[in-house]
């Protein structure tokens, strides 16, 4: 008899007492506005950007409305003009390429490598042959790339650098937060991401310049200077003039969740990567997955998981929905047609005809994710990743028996790590 799994797979954990205590106040209180303050008093939206530079080791922070916004915000701020191009790696989430087209700047694509880093070898040549200024690089599900070696092909080419850190705030490279190698950083807090507001966004830079522009846009008007890590009022004089207002605050109440949650950030980053050892573990013990060992030199969280079924293409679909039947919700990148938050680069239409990137394409069409939300236990982790390896097997098996997929199986290679 097959088990089921039955708790979904995006559950938040609830918000924690002190936090709904404080928005209450702010609810009675009525000024939930970040700039609507009584003399002598710091917004709760302030009070975040001071405590979240301090957290992320950087000198500037702003609140915005959203992960995506920030990232536009970002990429304007550094000075990205209309029809500039924007290197970017090829696997990540919409709201990136989206983000890209809103700042008006032309993507193009880089390739990902076999673990689901940029390709540094396409991002070194492309850097060299396409002339691109701005390289925005996703660390698509806290897949860190080789920070050193792109550092290094950016400064070669006087590229400037936005990390979309959605899926690592709180993770570091060779000890350094993710999101301090580049000029600038961009953070989410919508409620999928390492901290939950339902919607929001942070935005980081050691650039007062960057700083300032990215404050005016955001909607400051003259009021920047009631921000919390902002810098000082002479670069503001240089820059307010110049500087749109394309309005995309965070609200008071949004910031006080925030400031509750970063309190135990650090404990659910241990927490998440308790869970990711867990399913890391019973998958890779399965002969039909293949699971990529995390590097050394990462400080990863595991709010999500990738692996690979060795099965044929054709094995996918069927997978999913064997799983999906038990209670287990499977992402597939290899699906042709986009689906709830997933989607591929060939799906962007908008951004018109798209150079193929045929590793990146072979790399996602066997590549399955799952969310690991805090409300799993460890023990629910086991479960899940029981499941998902009997089904494989299964799978695996049925196709061996038929024969059919044989040739398509044996052209999977031994191991892909
Ligand atoms: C969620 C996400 C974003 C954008 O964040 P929003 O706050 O939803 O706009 C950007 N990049 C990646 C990889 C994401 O997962």
């Amino acid at each position: 008899m097959k088990s089921n799994f039955n708790k979904p797979f995006t559950q938040q954990e609830a918000i924690d007492e002190a936090t709904i205590e404080r928005v209450s106040a702010l609810l009675r209180g009525g000024r939930l506005h970040r700039y609507n303050t009584l003399e002598g008093e710091i917004s709760e939206a302030a009070q975040l950007e001071k405590e979240y530079a301090t957290y992320q080791e950087a000198r500037y922070c702003l609140a915005c409305s959203s992960g995506g916004y920030a990232l536009a915000v970002a990429l304007r701020a550094a000075g990205l003009k209309p029809g500039d191009t924007v290197l970017a790696n090829a696997y990540t989430l919409a709201p990136v390429p989206g983000a890209i087209h809103n700042a008006g700047g032309i993507p193009l694509f880089v390739e990902i490598d076999d673990a689901w880093h940029i390709d540094v070898v396409d991002l070194q040549q492309k850097a060299e042959v396409s002339g691109a200024r701005f390289l925005m690089l996703s660390h698509m599900r806290g897949h860190i790339a080789d920070m050193d070696r792109i550092v290094a092909i950016c400064k070669a080419h006087q590229i400037t650098i936005v990390e979309d850190c959605a899926h690592t705030m709180g993770a570091r490279w060779n000890g350094i937060r993710s999101g301090n190698f580049g000029h600038v950083a961009a953070f989410s807090a919508q409620t999928y991401k390492h901290i939950n507001s339902g919607e929001g966004g942070l935005l980081t830079t050691d650039d007062p310049v960057i700083a300032a522009r990215a404050i005016i846009m955001s909607g400051s008007y003259m009021l920047y200077g009631s921000h919390g890590a902002a810098p000082d009022e002479a670069v503001f004089a240089q820059v307010k003039l110049e500087t749109p207002n394309y309005s995309g605050r965070m609200d008071n109440m949004r910031a006080a969740i925030l400031r509750g949650q970063l309190q135990s950030l650090d404990d659910n980053v241990r927490r998440w990567n308790e869970r990711y050892r867990v399913l890391e573990t019973r998958l890779s013990n399965s002969t039909a997955i293949d699971v990529t060992e995390r590097r050394q030199n990462e400080e990863f969280v595991g709010s999500s998981i990738q692996f690979r079924p060795r099965l044929a293409v054709s094995g996918f679909e069927p997978l999913i929905a064997n799983c999906l039947a038990r209670g287990v919700d499977i992402k597939w990148f290899g699906a042709e047609q986009p689906k709830a938050f997933t989607s591929r680069y060939d799906s962007w239409r908008y951004l018109g005809e798209q150079e193929p990137l045929p590793q990146t394409l072979e790399v996602l069409s066997r590549t399955c994710d799952i969310r690991v939300p805090l409300t799993f236990e460890p023990a629910d982790c086991k479960q899940v990743a029981d499941i998902i390896a009997q089904e494989v097997e299964e799978l695996q098996s049925a196709f061996a028996m038929t024969g059919r997929d044989e040739s398509e199986l044996s052209l999977e290679p031994d191991s892909q790590n």
